[in-house]
């Protein structure tokens, strides 16, 4: 399949998606997720007709940007965990850093000298291996980020063990969408390639969608 047959079926699973749960289409950015792939991958991905790149590693995209430099209105959000000594790099790179997961690392990218969108990533299971910030540390680092003047809290992003079933990460993200509507932020990061629906049935506004676009991730 070509990427532009890959591009308008993404589409359409977030359309019937969108429609199922009587939401509007406009309310879903599809952030296409481009890890290990080159920047010409990216380009073509942009003449189809995408705006908006999620990538996980500074560095990585640090050498890809260059080449895309032209792309004038294309977006490109921080998915990855950021290291606080990658934010000055990371600051160049990426409009919206959807990862901060501490008031250390957003005092970090307040040292900026423009305004910047950020979203938290929050964990939601004990798995040892998952950033983010737990659910009952919200309050102070949400206090944290709005006292920063540079930073402009957007929303939450979550990452979900591991499933196959969408059923089981679906309770995940009807959690995150409770927590934001708490904390009143209006945007929600969640969803992948295999639970875009189950996701945006939650309420997801963001759909990070890898595989489903690129498929399989090319082996370093
Ligand atoms: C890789 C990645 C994705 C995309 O996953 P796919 O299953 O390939 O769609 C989404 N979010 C994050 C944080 C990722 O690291």
């Amino acid at each position: 399949m070509s990427l532009q047959e890959r591009i308008e079926q993404v589409e359409q699973r977030i359309q019937v998606a969108a429609r199922n749960a009587g939401r509007k289409r406009e309310e879903i950015t599809l952030v296409a997720v481009t890890k290990k792939f080159p920047a010409e991958v990216m380009r073509e991905a942009y003449n189809l007709g995408l705006r908006v790149f999620g990538e996980n590693y500074v560095q990585e995209f640090a050498t890809k940007n260059p080449a895309l430099a032209d792309l004038a209105d294309a977006e490109f959000h921080l998915i990855g965990h950021l290291q606080s000594n990658k934010t000055k790099i990371a600051l160049d790179l990426f409009k919206t850093i959807q990862t901060v997961d501490s008031a250390k690392l957003a005092r970090r990218l307040n040292e900026t000298t423009r305004p910047l969108d950020v979203m938290i990533e929050v964990k939601l299971s004990e798995e040892e291996s998952k950033e983010g910030a737990a659910p009952e540390e919200l309050p102070a680092l949400i206090d944290a980020i709005r006292a920063c003047e540079n930073l402009r809290l957007t929303g939450l992003m979550t990452m979900p063990p591991w499933s196959d079933d969408p059923a089981e990460t679906r309770p995940y993200f009807r959690r995150l969408a409770m927590l934001a509507r708490q904390y009143g932020l209006p945007r929600l990061s969640m969803g992948m390639s295999h639970d875009l629906e189950a996701a945006i049935e939650e309420g997801s506004t963001h759909v990070r969608v890898g595989t489903a676009l690129f498929g399989a991730r090319p082996k370093p």
